[in-house]
Parts: C-alpha cells; structure tokens; sequence
C-alpha cells in the first residue's frame, strides 16, 4: 500500500503531495531513541523531505535538508532520494524542554531559528544544486513553505505534524505540500487559501484513519483533482562497508597510519542507522598505497 499520493488539479495549476509517514518516523524512533520533542523535529522534517524528494527526477538523485538553527537539539538533517527512500539524524537526540503555552511540543525551541534551512539536490550533474534560506520558526514546516518561497519562487503551503505517545512511541505522523504552478489566478489561490484554513490538522486525518485522498479532495476542493502518482517510502539507510572504506580512504595517509598505530580494529558507526562497521587499518592503507 503506497503511503504518499500526489494528486493534481484538473486545470493543472496546483499539486498536492500528501503522506503518511508514521511507518518512517516510528523506524526512526526505534534507531535515534529520540525524545519527545526531538521525534518531532526529526520526525517533520524527514516527512517534509520525502515529499520535496518527489520532485527527483531519477532513483538515483538524493536531496538532503539540513536545518541548523543553533537550539539544543543542534543540527537535523534528513537525505531523501527518488527511490522513496528516506533516512537522517538530529545531533542531539535527547532534548527535554518544556511545551509551548498551547500543550505542542516546543520543536521551534528545540531546533531554534538563529540559522539556516539548506537544501543540497545531487541530480547527477557535476556540481549539486545548493539553496538556503534564513530560517522562520525552526518548527520545519514554515521553514520549508519559506524556502520555495524564497529559493525557488513557488508558492507552497506546507503542513507537517508528528504526535509522540507519552511512552514515546509514534502515534502519527504525517503531513501535505501544496504547490501553485505560474498563471493561478487570484480567485483560484482565494478559493485554496480557503480550503487551507478548513483543513484540521494533518494527524487529526490520519488518527481518524481517513485515506489520503480525503487529504486531496479537501485541500483542492473545487479543483476536481486527480491522482497523478502513488510511492511507497520508507526508512532505509543504504550505508554499506564500500561506502564507509571510501570515506576512510578520503583521509591522509598519515591519519591513517596513526589510527593503524592507534588500534587497527576501526569501528565507524552509521549515524543514519547506527549500524557499526569494523574495518582493519592496516587493510585500508594497504589499499590506500595501491591507489
Ligand atoms: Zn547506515
């Protein structure tokens, strides 16, 4: 069963992206043991990466979306590619701040809003395509609209929530992104300004186990839109011990050398999966003398 539709306006002026991505956020809870908090800020953002990585052209092309925004919860980082694969890390899992004054979880607080949202696209070209933006809120989901806004001259709405179980389990996870293309008219973005300010939130939806495209039907209410494609994403990371050998073999020669001196059993934790891969010093610089 997909988890992610996009649906798209008869006239084709707008594009609704809609997920459920509890099956992702709970993956990676269960990997990070992030806190409440932090599987919230972590949460959206891997929620809002995959549905911006729909617009990846090949299987191949990865976007990563590094929001830094000097709160205690340090860097979050989600890498999405055009295979429905999604996976990230925030650098300090465990975060306890107390909520906002209207019972949310505090993400703005955790994340922060002194930084930036970047957005690196590796599309196969020679050098990826890099955008980035002030941050808004840290909440994720304004500072995503903000970014299109911004970076890339596309009105979008985007809606993104998590609800985190007092025994922090995953309850939900979900959220939608709406894009005009150029030419709406006034009346038309009126008309979804509209729809917008009717939709509950995201969460609500998916707690009353609602299909997704309820989530379309309302948001392009007066648009008879249709489906235009269905995904299948999920939390994967696609770390491997060629990929970790590679990122060794980056180093100097005489770094190397001292991590052989060191202890000769490397271990590299993944910190997508935090899978540990033993590798054998003096086995990468025999291999870094052949190249
Ligand atoms: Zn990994």
């Amino acid at each position: 069963m997909s988890n992610l539709i996009r649906g798209i306006s008869e006239n084709g002026g707008a594009v609704l992206c809609a997920i459920d991505s509890t099956a992702i956020v709970r993956e990676m809870e269960r990997v990070h043991k992030t806190s409440a908090v932090t599987s919230a800020a972590l949460g959206r953002l891997l929620t809002g990466a995959a549905m911006m990585a729909t617009y990846l052209k090949s299987e191949d092309n990865t976007l990563t979306v590094r929001v830094k925004g000097g709160g205690p919860a340090g860097t979050v980082l989600a890498v999405a590619n055009g295979r429905g694969e999604v996976k990230g890390y925030v650098e300090n899992p465990v975060v306890e701040i107390p909520p906002r004054a209207d019972g949310h979880l505090d993400v703005g607080g955790a994340v922060g809003c002194d930084g930036t949202l970047s957005v690196v696209q590796d599309i196969g070209m020679k050098e990826p395509y890099v955008g980035q933006v002030p941050l808004v809120s840290g909440e994720i989901a304004e500072d995503i609209t903000s970014y299109y806004a911004v970076s890339q001259q596309t009105p979008t709405v985007c809606a993104l929530g998590v609800l985190v179980n007092p025994d922090l389990s995953i309850r939900r996870a979900g959220g939608y992104m709406l894009q005009l293309l150029p030419g709406a008219t006034e009346e038309e973005i009126t008309r979804l300004e509209k729809n917008i300010a009717a939709m509950p939130a995201v969460t609500t939806f998916l707690e009353e186990e609602r299909p997704l495209t309820d989530i379309m039907e309302m948001v392009l209410d007066g648009f008879n839109p249709n489906i235009l494609d269905e995904q299948e994403v999920v939390y994967r990371c696609d770390c491997s011990k060629e990929r970790v050998e590679r990122a060794l073999l980056s180093m100097s020669r005489d770094e190397l050398q001292k991590l052989a001196d060191e202890d000769p059993n490397v271990e590299v934790c993944c910190q997508f999966c935090d899978k540990v891969w033993q590798l054998d010093a003096h086995e990468l610089l025999a291999e870094k003398d052949a190249q």
